[in-house]
């Protein structure tokens, strides 16, 4: 029971009632005795019903009056008490309102409009001036407080509260409220709706959290989540006992693996199975020590193809230290692979050929050495060099050159064995290195040099035209000639410039001399540099003779090199030098002026008619400009161009045929005579003589020296001079000594002698002189 309700104040009723009945009771007697009463009984009888009924109302209104007082204390009391209640609660509610953080707002429907309390400002940090009193229209709100993206959700939120039917539902909305410090804070709305009763009228009430906090809380686990979800690396997150527990889009993009597929698994069921055991151990050691590991390992995709990875693993612990969670991240590195084996393979390859280049080369020749050095074995290093490649790459394009070097590298690889090493230098160098060459190096190493030769001298057919890349070949044996790469290579070059000096389209192996050779070459080299421009060089000139008349019809210029200190140099010496390095270009341009200056003295001297002679090297046959040359001297001169012969070997002449045919037909079209020197020497094709525009032979000096005492050389002499004329060609005899000689090669009917046995080359004015006393021709 309530014990603050007043205890005596229904008995009031019981009092007014007995006083009441009391009065009716002597009213009824005295009605019921009127007979027996008198005028005075009656009278007194009703005067003291009255009087008791006076005294008994007299008592029930003081009784009354005594408890109403008592009622009315109890009342204050009562209220006292539930002010206090009211207050203690209100102080309660305000606790717990501050500790949740929470401000109570409300939504009067009368006015549209929204109230809040103190704790509202506080969490919009802002005060009543600011928001302009504790209530603020509806539209006014949302205008200035709310954020424009949330606005129109909040009308939204509290119209559909208004509308609810349901008692005391409640609706929960999120808004962004702009704050007094000009920020906007996330808060939390929670409201229901009030129906009008007496004292208030309908609207909403609702309670509001700042929830900015974890919203921002919210937003970043969200954003981790995406960061998770839509990395490009793929992750796996596995548990304490490495089963996966999650994995994201990239990892099922590039495994083909779904959660389902994996979840529960060990991540061991991606792999590929090519980390030996031992990689797999240092891994867990390595997360377990130091936290992490990263490293290249290959795994299988769910459609069994493999791929390398770079995986980096990393751990979370729980704050006791212990190992909660693995997480991989890994890429798939195949195309970084392919690109660094691109790169690598750029680095230590020849581009076009394909084959080792040189710094590779060097490398696998260091590891050859040490390996059968190991083994007290030998390896030869050949150097190869294509004799007058220069010349292909300059007159047919460097498409055409390009092409018939990957023949040669193909060639070449496929003399040697697939334990050599078959490198390009750069340009038309190669080089060979024969990793297993027994204990007979010299023989093995010169069959393969043997098969090489011939091999690369079989023709390249290249756009229809049939190419040679002959050749040199310089060998380096380890140990006797170099015990390291940078020797052995140094030493196959010297050998190969010998090789070169030796006519080319040869080999030979190194040997100490060549090294002073080489030492001397280059001593030479300079100083023929220095002769070419300095003056040293001069003309000799060896006259010819027609065999009938015994006149001089022409001569042979031949060069000579008076050397400051060296005296003169036979040509034998410098020309092929000249070739190999160029020279020979200016040095050919030389020879060729002054000879025509010097027919053209001749001619001022009243020897018009006389035919000059000019060697031509197979390097100055490919010469672009040679033909221009030429015939810029003829005009310079004012020559007969007849009166001008060109004389090439047959060696260089079928060098690169194509290209040489070529340059001899626009010569011939100037009126240029050709010869063919040497002729007996090389190929000695007859049918292919007849392809080249010229108009002599040059019977070499080796058959003519020999034509009274060896047979053979006497038949090749007489078969080469009756084919030369069938063919309408002049045979010029070199090097006719004796009158024997003579006398037998006018027999044979050869058409011009030239030899000491009518004069060696002669200087300038020993030719004047010699050509004096020919007898007048008149
Ligand atoms: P080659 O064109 O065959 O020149 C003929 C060589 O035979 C000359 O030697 C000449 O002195 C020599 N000779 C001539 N008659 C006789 C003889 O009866 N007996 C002997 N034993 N030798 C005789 P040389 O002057 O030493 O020239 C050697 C080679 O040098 C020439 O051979 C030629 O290939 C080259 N040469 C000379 N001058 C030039 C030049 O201006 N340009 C080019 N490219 N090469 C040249
Ligand atoms: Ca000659
Ligand atoms: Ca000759």
């Amino acid at each position: 029971m309530d014990p603050g309700r007043p205890a005596g104040v229904n008995r009031t009723n019981l009092y007014v009632l007995a006083i009441v009945v009391a009065l009716v009771a002597a009213g009824v007697f005295a009605v019921a005795r009127s007979d027996v009463l008198t005028g005075w009984t009656l009278q007194m009888t009703l005067i003291s019903a009255v009087m008791i009924a006076l005294l008994a109302t007299v008592w029930v209104l003081r009784r009354r009056l005594r408890d109403t007082s008592a009622v009315a204390g109890l009342v204050h009391r009562s209220l006292q008490y539930h002010d206090e209640r009211l207050r203690v609660s209100e102080a309660q509610l305000g606790e717990a309102m501050d500790m949740a953080g929470m401000a109570y707002w409300e939504y009067d429907v009368a006015t549209s409009s929204f109230g809040f309390d103190d704790r509202m400002l506080a969490l919009m940090k802002t005060n009543a001036e600011q928001m302009a009193g504790y209530c603020l229209a509806a539209d006014e709100f949302i205008e200035r407080m709310v954020h424009p993206d949330e606005g129109a959700k909040l009308r939204e939120d509290i119209g559909r509260c208004l509308l609810a039917v349901a008692p005391k539902q409640i609706f929960a909305s999120e808004v962004r409220l702009r704050c007094g410090d000009g920020q906007s804070r996330w808060f939390a709305l929670r409201f229901h709706y009030v129906p009008a009763t007496d004292a208030i009228a309908a609207g909403i009430m609702g309670a509001a959290l700042d929830v900015d906090e974890a919203h921002r809380a919210e937003d970043r686990l969200r954003l981790l989540a995406n960061v998770f979800e839509f990395s490009g690396e793929a992750i796996v997150v596995t548990d304490a006992d490495n089963r996966i527990v999650s994995i994201n889009r990239s990892f099922t993009r590039l495994t083909g693996y779904e959660i389902d597929d994996v979840r529960g698994q060990n991540p061991r069921i991606l792999s590929a199975g090519r980390m030996p055991a031992r990689g797999y151990a240092t891994m867990w050691q390595d997360i377990a020590e130091k936290g992490g590991w990263e490293g290249e390992i290959w795994d299988r995709r769910k459609d069994g193809s493999c791929y390398p990875k770079w995986l980096t693993i990393s751990t979370l612990k729980d704050s006791a230290g212990k190992i909660t969670h693995h997480i991989g991240s890994f890429t798939d590195i195949s195309e970084r692979k392919l690109a660094e084996e691109r790169i690598y393979h750029l680095a230590h390859h020849d581009t076009l050929t394909g084959l080792p280049n040189r710094f590779s080369l060097h490398n696998r020749l260091t590891q050859a050495i040490v390996s059968v050095r190991r083994e007290s074995r030998s390896l030869a290093v050949m150097f190869l060099d294509l004799d007058h490649f220069k010349a292909i790459n300059d007159t047919l394009g460097h498409p055409v050159g390009d092409r018939l070097l990957i023949e040669v590298a193909l060639r070449l690889k496929s003399c040697v064995r697939e334990s050599d090493v078959v490198a390009r230098l750069g340009g038309d160098e190669f080089v060979v290195v024969m990793t297993d060459i027994g204990d007979a190096p010299i023989g093995v190493v010169s069959a393969m040099a043997s098969k090489i030769q011939q091999r690369l001298t079989e023709p390249c057919v290249i756009d229809g035209r049939d190419l040679h890349a002959t050749p040199s070949i310089g060998i380096a044996v380890f140990p006797s000639d170099g015990a390291d790469a940078d020797t052995l290579m140094k030493n196959a070059d010297v050998a190969m410039y010998h090789a070169k000096s030796r006519g080319r389209h040869n080999y030979q192996f190194f040997a100490a001399s060549m090294n002073e050779a080489a030492a001397e070459r280059v001593e030479l080299e300079g100083s023929l540099r220095q002769a070419i421009d300095g003056g040293e060089l001069l003309l000799h000139y060896q006259p010819q003779i027609d065999a009938v008349s015994g006149r001089v019809v022409g001569v042979e210029a031949l060069v000579r090199w008076q050397h400051s200190s060296r005296g003169m140099v036979p040509p034998a010496k410098f020309i092929p030098l000249a070739e190999e390095t160029g020279l020979i270009e200016p040095l050919g341009r030389w020879v060729l002026n002054a000879a025509c200056r010097q027919l053209w003295t001749l001619g001022r001297q009243g020897r018009q008619g006389l035919r000059m002679a000019v060697n031509l090297s197979a390097r100055q046959l490919r010469e672009e400009k040679l033909v221009d040359h030429v015939q810029e001297l003829l005009a310079a001169y004012r020559l007969e161009p007849g009166d001008l012969e060109l004389e090439i070997t047959e060696s260089a002449a079928m060098e690169n045929a194509d290209i040489t045919i070529g340059i001899l037909r626009r010569l011939r079209d100037l009126g240029v005579a050709l010869a063919i020197d040497d002729f007996g020497t090389g190929y000695s094709s007859l049918a292919y003589l007849k392809l080249l525009p010229i108009q002599r032979l040059k019977l070499d000096r080796s058959f003519v020296r020999d034509i009274e005492t060896d047979h053979n050389d006497a038949i090749i002499c007489s078969a080469t001079i009756a084919l030369a004329h069938s063919l309408g060609l002049e045979v010029v005899a070199e090097g006719v000594e004796t009158e024997a000689q003579l006398t037998y090669l006018k027999y044979l009917g050869c058409d011009l002698i030239q030899g000491y046995y009518y004069s060696k080359p002669l200087p300038e004015d020993a030719l004047i002189e010699f050509l004096a006393r020919e007898p007048s021709a008149s």
